[in-house]
C-alpha cells in the first residue's frame, strides 16, 4: 500500500473494525500513525466536551428541579406570618363584637376598686345626672323664674274664666 490511508480508514481503525492491511500500515508509516493519534485526541476531546455538557445539563435540570420544588413548597416562616395575620383578624374582629355588644354604660354597676375609681365614679355619676337633667344647673334659677311667670299668667287667665283668645272666640259666636 504505497498511499496513506485515508479518513475512512482511520476511523475503522480507531474503532477496531480495521481490517489487516489497514492495521499493517499503520504500524509501519510513522505518518499514519501520528494522524490516527491526532485524530484519536481530536475524538477523545469530544467525548469528554459532550459527558461534561451532558453532565452539565443533568446538574442544571436539578438545579431547576430543585428550585420549582422550593417555589411551590411555602416556607414555614410565611405560613406562621399567615397564621399570626389571620389570628389578629380574629382578635379585632372579636374587639368590634364585644364593643359593639357591651351593654349600656348606666347599666354597669360602679366596682371600687380604689379611692381613685370611687372619684372617678362619682364624677361620672355627676356628669351623668347633669346631662340626664333637662335644664343645666347654671339655668335653674332661670328656669324657677320662667316656672313662676308661667304659673303667674295659668293663675291670671284662670281669674278670667280660661282661655282669653277663646272665650272671645265665643263671645263672637254668641
Ligand atoms: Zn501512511
Amino acid at each position: 500500500m504505497s498511499v496513506h490511508l485515508n479518513e475512512q480508514q482511520l476511523a475503522e481503525w480507531l474503532l477496531g473494525s480495521a481490517d489487516a492491511a489497514v492495521a499493517g500500515h499503520i504500524e509501519l508509516c510513522s505518518a499514519c500513525r501520528h494522524e490516527a493519534d491526532s485524530l484519536e485526541r481530536q475524538l477523545a476531546l469530544f467525548r469528554d466536551s459532550v459527558h461534561a455538557a451532558a453532565t452539565r445539563d443533568e446538574f442544571a435540570w436539578m438545579r431547576q428541579r430543585a428550585a420549582i420544588a422550593q417555589a411551590l413548597r411555602p416556607s414555614p416562616s410565611f405560613t406562621s406570618l399567615r397564621w399570626a395575620l389571620a389570628g389578629s383578624l380574629c382578635a379585632a374582629l372579636l374587639a368590634t363584637v364585644m364593643i359593639t355588644q357591651a351593654p349600656e354604660p348606666a347599666a354597669l354597676a360602679p366596682v371600687h376598686t380604689s379611692a381613685a375609681d370611687a372619684a372617678d365614679d362619682a364624677l361620672l355619676l355627676q356628669i351623668q345626672s347633669d346631662l340626664a337633667r333637662p335644664v343645666p344647673a347654671a339655668l335653674q334659677p332661670a328656669q324657677v323664674i320662667a316656672n313662676e311667670r308661667s304659673a303667674r299668667l295659668q293663675a291670671s287667665a284662670g281669674g278670667l274664666g280660661g282661655n282669653p283668645v277663646r272665650s272671645n272666640r265665643a263671645n263672637h259666636e254668641d
